[in-house]
């Protein structure tokens, strides 16, 4: 490829966005000399089922930043996103990755544990600290809200995956340690319910202030809706009180029973019109396997004994929560059933 562009345009970085994107789908992109003035032209020499996304008739596409040129249009002023992405869509959606060594405390947990996990209502006593490897799963949601208006966001939920528990972890992606990890995590992930019920409790906080201002709109056109039937009615009466010859108390009662039936049927118009859709979609995953500790608990409820692991995580430098069993919160303060030892939160063990 003759690399003719000049650097630091939109219309640069959506060429050489282009240029890669066909050489991963396996094109031959050429451009032509240019200059500064002209649109850029070049071909590309791509596979069939790539053509076909063109209308191309043969495997050669023409490129062109020229709005409604033939081919494929390099500007943002066409439709060149939506094609863009359908290329993207034969992207995998899954990326493997590892961290191969990292530094692991060492030192009193005992202490450490003691320190950060409340135990509500049983005996715990650390029994052992192993060093292992651990997978994260970190899963980006798309969240798509429509009402009267709509919201939408990106957001990442990230699940440790041996103890289920949701871990505040830095993206993957920035950190520089990370190395590709083709052969590993051959098991399908186990961890995307939990992500998506933490998912669900998320984005309603990320959209707090706009579900707020939905609830906002709604109060007020309700509010202007009463408003303006209640005046209605009233004038109905003051006409009965004021009219000089004897008002039918039939045909008034029926006209205030068409008022409020109209009121009634508005009403539920508004509610149709302000309910709220939510869309949740998983996105991306990327897993990540790294090392960290493992601390068993020995813990003693009643009768019963259970081992619990919790993990210390060398990137965050701290304790895991661990997940409560009927909520799925990840907690600190932690009780546990009579039977079954199973970990709960505060809140479910009331
Ligand atoms: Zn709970």
């Amino acid at each position: 490829m003759t690399n003719l562009i000049e650097q630091g345009s939109i219309e640069q970085d959506v060429c050489d966005f282009a240029t890669k994107l066909l050489e991963r789908r396996g094109g031959l992109v050429e451009w032509t000399d240019h200059n500064d003035d002209a649109a850029r032209e070049g071909t590309a020499i791509v596979p069939t089922e790539i053509a076909d996304l063109f209308d191309a008739d043969s495997e050669t596409v023409q490129l062109s930043t020229q709005p409604g040129s033939k081919g494929w249009c390099l500007s943002l002023a066409t439709d060149f996103l939506d094609t863009a992405s359908q290329l993207l869509e034969l992207e995998p959606r899954v990326g493997t990755f590892c961290i191969p060594e990292m530094y692991l405390k060492r030192g009193d947990f005992e202490e450490l544990v003691s320190r950060e996990f409340s135990w509500l209502n049983a005996r715990v006593r650390l029994q052992e600290t192993r060093p292992v490897r651990v997978e994260y799963h970190t899963w980006w949601f798309h969240a798509l809200f429509v009402s009267e208006d709509r919201w939408e966001t990106r957001f990442p939920i990230t699940v440790n995956a041996s103890s289920g528990t949701e871990v505040q972890m830095p993206n993957p992606l920035d950190l520089w340690e990370l190395e590709p990890h083709p052969t590993a995590c051959r098991q399908p992930p186990t961890t995307y319910k939990r992500a998506v019920l933490q998912a669900q409790r998320q984005v309603q906080e990320l959209a707090g202030k706009f579900l707020a201002r939905m609830d906002g709109r709604l109060g007020r056109d309700r509010r202007r809706l009463r408003e303006y039937y209640n005046a209605l009615l009233r004038e109905n009466h003051q006409k009965k009180s004021r009219s000089q010859t004897k008002p039918d108390p039939e045909q008034q009662e029926a006209r205030e029973r068409a008022v409020k039936l109209e009121m009634r049927r508005k009403a539920t118009e508004l509610d149709e019109r302000y309910a709220m859709d939510l869309t949740l979609e998983p996105v991306v995953l990327t897993r990540m396997e790294i090392p960290a500790l493992a601390i068993d608990l020995s813990v003693e409820r009643k009768r019963a004994r259970r081992k619990h692991t919790v993990y210390w995580n060398p990137l965050l430098k701290q304790l895991e929560s661990i997940c409560c069993t009927r909520c799925g919160s990840g907690t600190f303060s932690v009780a546990f059933t009579n039977e079954e030892v199973d970990p709960l939160c505060a809140r479910c063990a009331e």
